[in-house]
């Protein structure tokens, strides 16, 4: 079956002059095209910009080592919402994620003591001015 011949794909065409093959709503068009959308994408535009500036200052709060697990997760929620990793899988992932983040605090916290014992000896407990 031809993409054009199915009622549920957007019946606008793309920039590039291609029939667009993304999946229509009731219009007719996809949300990409719909222009009664537009409202509705500038709103979804403006939030993802909030939200990837938020999620950079948050990145630089995450112990190196976990940026990696970080993406990792993120991939993982996508492959089992397309079915390409079972919710056990992602269960055992977000488990085993649990515990190397666990790990990895409580060395910070370790080093953070002993950083602060280290401040005391060396200033014989009084505070800094
Ligand atoms: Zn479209």
């Amino acid at each position: 079956m031809p993409p054009k011949a199915s009622p549920l794909l957007c019946s606008a065409t793309r920039k590039d002059g291609q029939p667009c093959e993304a999946v229509a709503t009731r219009s007719g068009l996809c949300l990409a095209h719909d222009p009664g959308l537009e409202t509705k994408r500038q709103q979804a535009r403006r939030r993802g910009g909030q939200n990837k500036a938020r999620i950079a200052r948050l990145a630089k709060l995450i112990p190196p080592r976990l940026m990696g697990v970080y993406d990792i997760l993120e991939e993982a929620l996508g492959e089992v919402h397309r079915g390409e990793l079972t919710p056990q899988q992602a269960t055992a992932m977000a488990a085993l994620a649990g515990a190397m983040v666990r790990v990895l605090m409580s060395g910070e916290v370790e080093q953070r003591v002993r950083a602060l014992e280290e401040w005391q000896a060396s200033s014989n407990g009084s505070r800094p001015k």
